[in-house]
């Protein structure tokens, strides 16, 4: 996705923003539930155009360390 290219239809036409989608809109980033304090991450989030599919990441290598603790890992 983040080459440009959507990995669920092939298309190009991916568009990217730094907090392009907002959860609860009125302040930017994400709220990841985790033990720590819950501050808005910011994301960079990719749409595909086309059909539609979103990609986000969380830019927030602390929160990262936080979601490894307090989640559980999938596919175990
Ligand atoms: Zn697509």
């Amino acid at each position: 996705m983040k080459n440009g290219t959507c990995p669920k239809c092939g298309s190009k036409s991916v568009h990217h923003e730094q907090n392009g989608i907002y959860i609860p809109k009125m302040i930017g980033g994400a709220f990841v539930r985790t033990d720590t304090a819950n501050m808005g991450s910011n994301t960079d989030d990719y749409i595909c155009v086309d059909c539609g599919y979103i990609e986000r990441y969380l830019d927030d290598k602390d929160k990262l360390k936080a979601i490894a603790k307090a989640w559980k890992q999938a596919g175990t």
